[in-house]
């Protein structure tokens, strides 16, 4: 699959399609991935080794339907 370059100032991401849509700001996190995709947390960042792009830490939970953050043994 070719990749487009994409403009300035825009992010793709590749998350899981039955991912739940990104809650409204300031609601708790449900799993939808997009910030852990987008760029790493401080803890993130060090299993990561980088400040931008998809969290190595990241999971997909199959039975809970969402992604859920693997550094905390979860
Ligand atoms: S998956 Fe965990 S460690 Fe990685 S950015 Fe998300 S919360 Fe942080």
């Amino acid at each position: 699959m070719r990749l487009r370059k994409m403009p300035a100032g825009w992010q793709c991401v590749w998350r899981h399609v039955n991912a739940p849509p990104k809650p409204p700001v300031g609601s708790p996190c449900n799993g939808c991935g997009l910030c852990c995709l987008a760029e790493p947390c401080p803890l993130g960042r060090l299993y990561s080794r980088r400040t931008a792009g998809p969290c190595v830490k990241l999971r997909w939970d199959e039975g809970m339907g969402r992604h859920v953050c693997g550094a905390h043994g979860v």
